[in-house]
């Protein structure tokens, strides 16, 4: 498969230094439930004892909401933790063994696998920024231990239509475990009805699926996410660390209010895809070329260097990511709230004139 280095570049200026318009880390703007708020600030004084037994409840409500039983489920600090902890998994014995990845992916899975010294076969995405389900299939070999796919993707932000995702889940799984990250599904066309959750519902096929609260549920400083897969997979990946332990007390209980704050997932959603779509009718207008977000960021064309387009944004009061890949220069910009937007258009009006 064709690789390239995938350049992601960090803020070139101290990060004490916060400017108004932090749009840089695919935060949600309008935090979390008032009702997490409360259900917090209650239990912050009962955080002197682990929270096993509420994490435990907390699994068991999660479960009844996937539809799977709480052995199915595996609870960490955030999605990234558990990302990480299923790479270190399947690639912690060495020898040959490679992942396969979309080209750009987010990368955790893809630097542990690297860090326990496997190969990364990176798939460039098609010309539209789909993952290319085609060349990942035929990119797996007898040492590939791990398939993973971004759905929707980060940073381009591009989804996979759900039927040939899940003929994809079906077949490929029989070879080899495919990992689908859902991140941001709840921002997408067809929301959480294109889960791959229905897959391990159904059974026997070996697909595990990572959720977090960091994104719709505004708790990404909170650290909270959880996994899906069999029960069988889930309690070997829970055999040699003690999974959850890295979840605090008063996070445990602001997800469980969260949990079912329909009102405010709603309210956050609505606002968000309504400001993207306010801001690709902006991106439109400067003729730059962005790709059809499906998330709460977007990912467009530059004509400059990625540290530049940073430090001009900087000046202008906002935050941004930049990347290189596929020789083109792109900025990501995370939708904030609108008077933050309004920063950002501004920003951009003195930097395209
Ligand atoms: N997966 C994807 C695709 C992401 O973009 C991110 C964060 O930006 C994460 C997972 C990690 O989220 P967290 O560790 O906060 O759950």
């Amino acid at each position: 498969p064709e690789t390239q280095p995938f350049n992601e570049f960090t803020p070139p200026f101290p990060i004490t230094e916060t400017p108004p318009a932090i749009l840089a880390w695919n935060e949600n703007p309008y935090g979390f439930s008032p009702k997490a708020v409360e259900a917090m600030q209650t239990s912050i004084a009962a955080g002197n004892r682990y929270g096993w037994m509420q994490l435990n409840e907390l699994k068991k409500k999660i479960a009844k909401k996937e539809g799977v039983g709480a052995d199915q489920i595996m609870m960490g600090p955030g999605s990234t933790d558990l990302l990480e902890r299923t790479a270190m998994f399947f690639f912690k014995e060495g020898g040959e063994a490679n992942v396969i990845t979309a080209n750009p992916a987010y990368m955790s899975v893809v630097d542990v696998a690297q860090a326990l010294h496997a190969d990364w076969k990176a798939i460039k995405l098609t010309k539209d920024y789909d993952h290319d389900l085609k060349a990942m299939e035929k990119a797996i070999d007898e040492h590939t231990k791990l398939v993973y796919i971004a759905n929707p993707n980060n940073p381009t932000g591009t989804v996979t239509n759900k039927k040939d995702l899940v003929d994809f889940c079906k077949r490929i799984s029989k070879k080899v475990p495919v990992f689908v990250d859902e991140a941001y599904l709840e921002f997408s066309k067809n929301g959480l009805e294109d889960s791959m959750i229905s897959l391990v519902k159904e059974g026997g096929y070996n697909v595990i699926v990572a959720r977090t609260f960091s994104k719709i549920h505004g708790m990404a400083g909170l650290r909270c996410g959880y996994i899906v897969a069999s029960k069988d997979l889930i309690s070997k990946l829970n055999s040699y660390t003690i999974p959850g332990f890295g979840t605090s007390v008063p996070t445990i209980t602001a997800v469980d209010a969260s949990l079912y704050d329909e009102e405010h997932l709603e309210m956050c959603r609505t606002n968000i895809v309504r400001d993207r779509e306010i801001t690709e009718s902006y991106l439109k207008k400067k003729k730059l070329n962005y790709l059809p977000s499906n998330t709460n960021f977007i990912i467009f064309e530059i004509p400059m260097d990625g540290k530049e387009m940073m430090s001009k944004l900087y000046e202008h009061g906002v935050m941004v990511r930049t990347f290189k890949f596929w020789d083109k220069n792109w900025c990501r910009v995370t939708i904030g709230k609108t008077a933050e937007m309004k920063i950002f258009y501004d920003a951009m009006d003195k930097i395209f004139v």
